[in-house]
């Protein structure tokens, strides 16, 4: 998929219409067309990047600044008493939209919505991951 093709690209370039409720020279803040709860923004670098992972540093830094930014909006004016903030890395992670996206979702009291829900670790793993990620991070 080229640039010409992506969705977000489009948006950014205001070829096809979104709700944007906030952009400046790096970063487009729009209205996910599917929402949580109304209110649920979408905050994307203007550069295009497919996904987290392979999102420049000034760019990663950018989008994190304004979706606070956004969160607090959410809360102050869709009186919400919380968000979520949430990005879906790769296929398996549920990304279906391949240009790096920040989800802000405002969340109330009994929306019916849950976090994921942990496992435990088998007997030893948690060691052997912690390691094999130490190294790699290392
Ligand atoms: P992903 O699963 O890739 O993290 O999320 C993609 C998001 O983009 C979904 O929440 C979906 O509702 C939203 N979306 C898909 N197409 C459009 C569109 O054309 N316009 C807007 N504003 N949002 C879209
Ligand atoms: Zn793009």
């Amino acid at each position: 998929m080229t640039m010409q093709d992506c969705l977000f690209c489009k948006i950014v370039r205001k070829e096809i219409p979104a709700a944007v409720v906030f952009e400046d020279e790096t970063v487009v803040a729009f209205l996910d067309i599917k929402p949580v709860n109304p209110g649920h923004v979408l905050v994307v670098p203007r550069a295009h990047a497919a996904d987290y992972a392979s999102t420049d540093d000034a760019s990663l830094r950018d989008i994190a600044v304004v979706a606070k930014c956004v969160g607090q909006a959410v809360m102050r004016s869709l009186q919400a008493p919380g968000f979520n903030i949430g990005v879906n890395n790769g296929r398996a992670a549920g990304q279906l939209v391949d240009h790096m996206h920040l989800h802000v979702m405002p969340r109330f009291e009994g929306d019916g919505y849950e976090l994921w829900h942990g496992k435990p670790y088998a007997e030893g793993e948690m060691q052997e991951v912690a390691e094999k990620l130490k190294t790699a991070l290392g």
